[in-house]
């Protein structure tokens, strides 16, 4: 079973996001549960808890099928202590609030160095605020996604996303979410149907696809290797059109939330119907 679907607003609260997604026949999600360009929110009340769950449970949506995203704004692997205590608080807040709605995933940015402290020292202050904010939730995973290497931003390597499950206590409570548009921009082939096979084979080698819980569809306005982090609609970028055929046919992908993140979200029920109609 595949579970197709977009990153939705949730303006006006998080019960309209299982609304949005639902009115563009999406059979997955992703949202924000709080505004993600503000550090401090206020709470969710009981009324937005109850009317989210009721609202997922009337349009069919289980936990299996969202993938909220935290805010942009959190650096778990911050080089400075103000600065990572603050992201390692923020993160907590977002946890709780997946745990509130009932949810079993927080979609995450690994987080980046600055320029301040070595790779390896950032990816294990990523793993260290992964087990502080597993010790506080119940319920949870944490779902490292893997970017683009954009500026001093870590995980565009799959050996970054190891590195990181490695230091986390709890591996039940680790995950990872591919974007295809990153993946392509951090230098891996998956538009050759050889270097998409190349690609995944190396995936797991080094991360495993027990740990995949997400994906991100998107097409790319950058060529493979440019470590530029810019999401065009598919079949419109670099990527295009046959890596997600593939990627629907692919049974490593049953079962999880595949989500859009393209910009223009006019075309996002044109393409979810697009993707539904290339399962053969
Ligand atoms: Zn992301
Ligand atoms: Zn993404």
């Amino acid at each position: 079973m595949k579970y197709i679907g977009a990153h939705v607003s949730a303006a006006g609260g998080v019960e309209n996001a299982p609304l949005n997604a639902k009115a563009i026949d999406a059979t997955a999600f992703a949202l924000f549960t709080k505004n993600q360009r503000q550090w401090k929110v206020k709470p969710l009340t009981d009324e937005s808890i109850r009317r989210f769950k009721e609202n997922c449970t009337a349009a069919g949506y289980t936990a299996e099928q969202i993938l909220p995203h935290d805010s942009y704004l959190i650096n778990l692997g911050h080089p400075e202590p103000a600065g990572l205590q603050k992201s390692r608080t923020a993160f907590i807040d977002e946890m709780n609030r997946c745990e509130q709605l009932g949810l079993k995933y927080l979609n995450f940015h690994p987080g980046s160095h600055l320029n301040k402290i070595d790779e390896d020292v950032c990816l294990a202050r990523i793993a260290e605020s992964i087990n502080l904010a597993l010790e506080k939730t119940r319920g949870v995973t944490a779902v490292v996604e893997n970017t683009a290497g954009q500026g001093t931003n870590m995980g565009h390597r799959f050996e970054h996303l190891a590195a990181i499950i490695d230091g986390v206590e709890d591996k039940a409570r680790v995950g990872v979410c591919l974007d295809t548009c990153h993946t392509f921009s951090a230098g891996y082939d998956l538009v050759t149907p050889r270097g998409y096979e190349k690609t995944l084979a190396n995936f797991d080698a080094v991360v495993g696809f027990s740990f995949l819980k997400g994906l991100h569809l998107n097409d790319g306005k950058k060529i493979m290797g440019s470590r530029v982090d810019r999401h065009e609609s598919l079949g419109q970028g670099t990527l295009g059109l046959e890596v997600f055929r593939m990627i629907v046919n692919d049974p490593r992908f049953d079962g999880i939330p595949m989500i859009l993140e393209t910009p223009d979200d006019s075309r996002w029920a044109e393409e979810i119907r697009m993707l539904m109609a290339m399962v053969e």
